[in-house]
C-alpha cells in the first residue's frame, strides 16, 4: 500500500455507507475548454427548490438560481486549469535536502453530496535537480481541490502530479481535512477531520525519510 487514509477521531470516511473508497486512478488532467452553462445551471436550480415545495418565484429566491450558478462556477473552476502548467516553470538547483510546504488552507467539495470539505494540506518533495517555486504548491493544489472530489483520490493526484513534473526522489502528501457532509447530515460527527496520505519514492521506501517528514509537520524540530 502506497496510501494511507485515517480519521483522527476514529472514524473512517470509508466507514460512511454513502462514502466508497476511491478507487486508484490516474486522473485526466486535460482542462476543460467548454464554458460552464450558468443558464442550465440556473434551470436546474430553480427546479431543485420547486421539487423541495419551495417557491422559486417567491422575493428571498428570486435571484438565487443565477447566484448558485456564479459559486458553481467559482468552486469547480479546477475543471478548466491544467495544473500541471505550476509545475513546467522550474529552476535548478543543488539541493537535495527536503522541501516542505507545511499547512496550506484549501476547500474543496465532496463529489458525493456537492458539499464543502475544507482542510490543510501538507505536501513535500526530495528533489532531483529541479525545484519549483513554493508558491506553485498552493496553486497546484487549488486547481485539484476546485472539482468534484474525494480526499483520497486528491491526496494522491497531488503527489502523481509532482512526480510525473519534478521527476523528484520522492513525494509526501498529508491531507487533513473536515467534511460537512459529515458534520451536517447523516452521523453529524463535529470535529471529526480526516487525515490521507500519498507516499512516493523514497518517503514510500525509506522510514526514515518518512519519520523525519512526520516530525516537521507535528512540529518537533529534531
Ligand atoms: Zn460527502
Amino acid at each position: 500500500m502506497d496510501s494511507l487514509s485515517v480519521s483522527a477521531n476514529g472514524s473512517h470516511l470509508g466507514s460512511d455507507d454513502d462514502h466508497e473508497l476511491a478507487e486508484p486512478n490516474v486522473p485526466p488532467f486535460e482542462p476543460l475548454t467548454a464554458p460552464v452553462d450558468l443558464p442550465r445551471i440556473e434551470r436546474a436550480v430553480r427546479e431543485l427548490l420547486s421539487a423541495l415545495g419551495e417557491d422559486p418565484d417567491r422575493e428571498g429566491l428570486l435571484e438565487t438560481p443565477a447566484r448558485v450558478s456564479r459559486m458553481y462556477a467559482e468552486v469547480f473552476s479546477g475543471l478548466r486549469i491544467d495544473p500541471r502548467v505550476y509545475l513546467r516553470k522550474t529552476f535548478t538547483q543543488k539541493h537535495d535536502e527536503m522541501v516542505l510546504q507545511k499547512d496550506i488552507e484549501f476547500t474543496s467539495f465532496c463529489e458525493h453530496h456537492l458539499l464543502p470539505f475544507t482542510g490543510k494540506a501538507h505536501i513535500a518533495y526530495l528533489p532531483n535537480g529541479k525545484i519549483v517555486g513554493l508558491s506553485k504548491m498552493a496553486r497546484v493544489l487549488e486547481a485539484v481541490a476546485r472539482r468534484p472530489q474525494v480526499q483520497e483520490r486528491m491526496t494522491e493526484e497531488i503527489a502523481d502530479l509532482l512526480m510525473a513534473e519534478l521527476e523528484p526522489r520522492g513525494v509526501a502528501v498529508v491531507v487533513e481535512a473536515s467534511h460537512s457532509c459529515m458534520t451536517i447530515r447523516g452521523v453529524r460527527k463535529s470535529g471529526t477531520s480526516c487525515v490521507t496520505s500519498a507516499m512516493r519514492g523514497s518517503f514510500l521506501t525509506n522510514p526514515a525519510t518518512r519519520n523525519e517528514l512526520m516530525m516537521l509537520i507535528s512540529n518537533k524540530l529534531s
